[in-house]
């Protein structure tokens, strides 16, 4: 059956000093969250190297935020695939809202990032969600299913089941507006109906679909509740081991 996973985009914050206070203040806790849960943590890429060692023997995973394009060679400022990996990093956040927005990715460039990625034996964490302007014009359903279409359906059926799907709707990203239960379960429903069809039905059971947007402990548990959300994505609560922690006891 599907896991519960619960991760945290660190985004562009902490020190590595501070970074290492947060891995070890989730440590500290790890005894309050059900083993059923997977725990995952995203710093930036200078934390990783620290984090993999600190987390090293516990059961929290590490993951990147984003990965290069191209395997290797003269592309200043990237970070591959396979270093992100040989560090000891098991998932990669591909197609966050902030990088299509703010670093132009399109689902051409996606599509290399999930190839390379699942390539190295990473499991993307793959984002999707609507602006606002799209949800109130009614074309919410349309713009996750083109953006599920464009990257994920050329994958085999063995590739699809190292991946994991983050809904996030753009307008609840850092914004404290959170998606009611009603629309974040409709949408991921919508989601995995769109899998099943692609994949069949048993990919569909199988593949974890989070929701992200303004989580926090207060509003977990209701998300958490509905059939199809198999947990978060956690943005700003993530910065707070205390948080981070209440919301991965929200199952
Ligand atoms: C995110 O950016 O992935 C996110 C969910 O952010 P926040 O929780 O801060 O809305």
């Amino acid at each position: 059956m599907r896991k519960n996973i619960v991760a945290g985009n660190w985004k562009m914050n902490t020190s590595v000093v501070e970074g290492e206070a947060l891995i070890q203040g989730i440590l500290e806790r790890m005894q309050e969250v059900p083993s059923s849960v997977q725990l995952v943590v995203a710093p930036p890429f200078t934390h990783l190297v620290p984090a993999a060692a600190a987390l090293r023997g516990s059961s929290v995973a590490l993951s990147a935020q984003n990965c290069a394009d191209q395997l290797k060679g003269a592309y200043t400022g990237e970070v591959a695939a396979p270093m992100i990996a040989g560090i000891g990093c098991q998932y990669v956040i591909l197609g966050h809202s902030e990088r299509r927005e703010y670093y132009g990715e399109t689902s051409q460039t996606l599509v290399r990032k999930i190839d390379l990625a699942l390539a190295e034996g990473l499991k993307p964490i793959y984002c999707v969600g609507e602006k606002l302007e799209e949800r109130e014009a009614n074309r919410h359903f349309e713009v996750v299913e083109a953006q599920i279409r464009e990257v994920l359906f050329h994958l085999t059926p063995e590739q699809f089941a190292q991946v994991v799907i983050a809904y996030e709707p753009v307008w609840a990203i850092g914004t404290g507006k959170t998606a009611t239960a009603e629309q974040a379960q409709e949408i991921h429903a919508f989601i995995r109906k769109t899998i099943a069809d692609q994949f069949g039905q048993t990919a569909a059971d199988e593949v974890s679909i989070l929701y992200g947007g303004s989580c926090k402990p207060s509003n977990a548990k209701e998300l958490f509740a509905c059939p199809d959300i198999d947990g978060g994505l956690i943005g700003g609560a993530a910065l707070k081991a205390e948080d981070f922690i209440g919301i991965a006891v929200s199952f």
